[in-house]
């Protein structure tokens, strides 16, 4: 099944709303329309600056799409801080971002929440882009690929497969998130093909055909050919190469 390229831009605690307007306007200039029959391109900007993305991307018409890094477990409340999933999708978000590794790290966040907010996610019709990935100490015990469907059966766990057909999996290396260490496109490829063989016991072969699977850890312009060149690797999460506008333009045009 040909599944279309997604090229994912983390923007983690980085730019303020009127930082994230000029970035997506660069991204946007770089990356005329055209290009978006072959590629999917999306930001993920601080809960702050989505406002002002939607704002831009609606009134300039851009065919970039935005999405959070994080969602609440709750529907509404009591829950100080908290985003919720109907809110994300109000300001017209088509991505959330669940279990990225410095939430499961620094927020002690476990499958049955990472689960709990793709389901928040799904409910509201948001695409949520789930996250899993092994630490150095896993990958040199070489126990990388077990780990990773652990992991990936726990955030999914009681999930229909019309609902897995709905969701993104990024394979995210601890090891090679922020450190310019990428993995090898061989390597990469080990655990995507790994987690489609997986979706398709937990769902059918055919939606875990249909499912995008993105590498992330490191991906720049320089790599990223190699790595989307890989059968299961079907696009990118990208975090400090996505703050530069060319660059991650760059990336989207070679997607
Ligand atoms: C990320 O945080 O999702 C990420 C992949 O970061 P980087 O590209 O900087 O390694």
């Amino acid at each position: 099944m040909a599944r279309k390229p997604l090229i994912a831009g983390n923007w983690k605690m980085n730019l303020n709303h009127l930082e994230a307007i000029a970035l997506v306007q660069k991204i946007a200039f770089a990356l005329p329309d055209k290009y978006f029959a072959k590629v999917d391109v999306t930001v993920i900007p601080p809960f702050v600056d989505l406002r002002s993305v939607q704002t831009l991307v609606d009134g300039d018409k851009l065919l970039i799409t935005y999405g959070a890094q994080d969602v609440s477990t709750h529907e509404s409340g009591a829950y100080t801080g908290e985003i919720s999933a109907a809110m994300l999708a109000k300001l017209g978000c088509t991505f959330a971002v669940v279990g990225h590794s410095e939430r499961r790290q620094y927020h002690n966040e476990d499958d049955a929440i990472v689960l709990a907010k793709a389901k928040q996610a799904l409910k509201h019709e948001l695409t949520p882009i789930v996250c899993i990935g092994e630490g150095l100490g896993v990958r040199e015990a070489q126990t990388h690929v077990a780990y990773n469907l652990e992991q990936l059966r726990g955030s999914l766990k009681g999930l229909t497969a019309e609902e897995i057909s709905k969701i993104v999996i990024a394979y995210e290396p601890v090891w090679a998130i922020g450190t310019g260490r990428v993995a090898t496109p061989a390597d990469a490829q080990e655990v995507c093909g790994a987690i489609r063989t997986e979706l398709g016991k937990l769902a059918d072969p055919d939606t875990a055909a249909g499912v995008r699977i993105l590498y992330g850890g490191s991906a720049n312009a320089k790599n990223v050919g190699e790595l989307l060149a890989q059968p299961d690797i079907d696009g990118a999460l990208v975090g400090g190469a996505s703050l530069k506008g060319d660059e991650f333009a760059t990336m989207s045009a070679i997607a």
